[in-house]
């Protein structure tokens, strides 16, 4: 069991020595270890506090496991991180509120000596942070790139006019996302198999502050407006998350259109059940409990002084350093493989066709 583990590792400190990453020379098994997570954008963040509390209880840790109120208000995130500092955490594993706005508190955890966990959101331009334990994110955006493609051709002949939206400006993985999906989507917009019906193909413009469905909806509304008009048909529509994805459906729906294709993301339970009714095309499944049991796990290993396992050491370059991963890979879900996927879900699982 995890408690087992703990306790052999007390065993097998190894002594302090300085490997750029991290500290690896063990600390006490019942030390507290901070989990700073942002507003409560989707289940994803929901599920996740809960889990770590459950699972870092398991382990034998003291936990402090902290939201950011809402949306935009990083100084609530900073000052959770920075009470996680006083109090003495060994570990500090953060989901970004905003990525660009926490070297400060990173410095000063590294400073006192705490090991800063990246957990899902990288976090930008400082050399403290130590690991980013995430799924692949530029996967999830190829992987929701090539599911738009699929999905329109399973319908009929192209050429497709589309949309495309993009997540929160202050979240890191919103351009990772982005810049995954328009790998796959690009040739087919260079090659005019694919048009943006608006022309809104950069970042700046298909973006959605605070990963808000409300942002999402009324920029839908707008769209279907200026561009739209008449019996213009719409034929999909990149949206980076489960959340924004029924916000733009909701839009298309109102407006009396045939619904397009719709990506997303989360295997949140309203888009599973609107996936199997054949309404949103796709979702991503990333299990957030296996997310959460790997930074415990690498919390155990810094724990016990060991190496921290990590899988790839050249994909998430912050802008300061390179940051050492432990990246899951993430599993494109439609309504064909549903069923598979959710098998072992305690959630979604098991699926019937609606
Ligand atoms: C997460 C997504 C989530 C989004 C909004 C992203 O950083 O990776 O899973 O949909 O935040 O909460």
């Amino acid at each position: 069991s995890a408690a087992a583990l703990v306790l052999a590792g007390c065993s097998s400190r190894t002594d302090d020595t300085s490997s750029g990453s991290g500290d690896e020379a063990g600390f006490a098994a019942d030390s507290l270890v901070g989990v700073a997570l942002p507003a409560k954008t989707s289940e994803n963040w929901v599920l996740a506090g809960d889990l770590f509390t459950e699972g870092l209880a398991d382990a034998g840790f003291e936990s402090d496991v902290q939201y950011a109120a809402a949306s935009g208000t990083v100084a609530d995130q900073q000052s959770q991180i920075q009470s996680m500092i006083t109090k003495g955490a060994k570990v500090i594993i953060i989901g970004a509120a905003d990525g660009s706005q926490l070297g400060t508190q990173v410095a000063a955890a590294h400073e006192a000596g705490a090991v800063v966990i990246a957990y899902d959101r990288l976090i930008l331009n400082t050399a403290d942070l130590d690991y980013y334990v995430a799924y692949d994110n530029a996967e999830v955006g190829r992987l929701q790139g090539q599911a738009l493609l699929d999905g329109m051709a399973a319908k009929g002949e192209g050429p497709y006019t589309i949309e495309l939206f993009s997540g929160s400006p202050d979240d890191a993985n919103s351009a990772v996302f982005f810049d995954g999906a328009m790998e796959v989507l690009q040739p087919a917009i260079d090659s005019g198999d694919v048009v943006v019906g608006s022309g809104q193909t950069d970042i700046q413009q298909t973006a959605t502050q605070g990963w808000e469905a409300e942002n999402a909806q009324s920029r839908m509304d707008s769209l279907l407006t200026s561009s739209y008009s008449g019996d213009t048909q719409l034929d999909g529509v990149l949206s980076p998350n489960d959340n924004l994805a029924r916000a733009i459906i909701t839009s298309v729906k109102a407006d009396g259109r045939d619904i397009p294709v719709v990506t997303g993301q989360d295997s949140e339970v309203d888009s599973v059940k609107s996936i199997m009714a054949g309404e949103q095309y796709s979702t991503i499944n990333k299990d957030t409990r296996a997310l959460v049991a790997q930074a415990i796990t690498m919390a155990e290993q810094l724990q016990k002084g060991e190496d921290v396992e990590v899988n790839d050491t050249e994909s998430y370059d912050n802008g300061e350093v390179v940051v050492p991963s432990f990246l899951l890979p993430p599993v494109i879900v439609t309504k064909e493989n549903a069923a598979e996927a959710y098998a072992n879900d305690p959630t979604l699982g098991p699926l019937t066709e609606g």
